[in-house]
């Protein structure tokens, strides 16, 4: 269900306690290559075309810096202020 961006309520960052309505995803992308020796002798490396998203993510928060989950859940649920923290 997609949640309208006026009902965005901002939650706050258990690490510096800003109050934030967006994490930062750091993702790692890799490339699959086919490696051959070229005519010199040398490796050689021919790129297939897909770059592979790894399932590895980093949620951090934009003020901080802090990485604050590892998880779309977690961050997710942050985000709705599931997690949010009362003080
Ligand atoms: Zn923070």
């Amino acid at each position: 269900m997609a949640i309208n961006i006026l009902d965005r309520k901002k939650v706050k960052c258990p690490e510096c306690g800003v109050m934030i309505d967006s994490l930062l995803c750091r993702s790692r992308q890799y490339t699959i290559s086919d490696a051959n020796l070229d005519r010199n002798g040398n490796l050689d490396w021919d790129p297939r075309d897909d770059v592979q998203e790894s399932d590895y993510e980093e949620y951090e928060c934009p003020e901080c810096g802090e990485v604050l989950f590892t998880n779309g859940l977690d961050a997710e649920r942050f985000l709705r202020g599931e997690n949010a923290s009362t003080d």
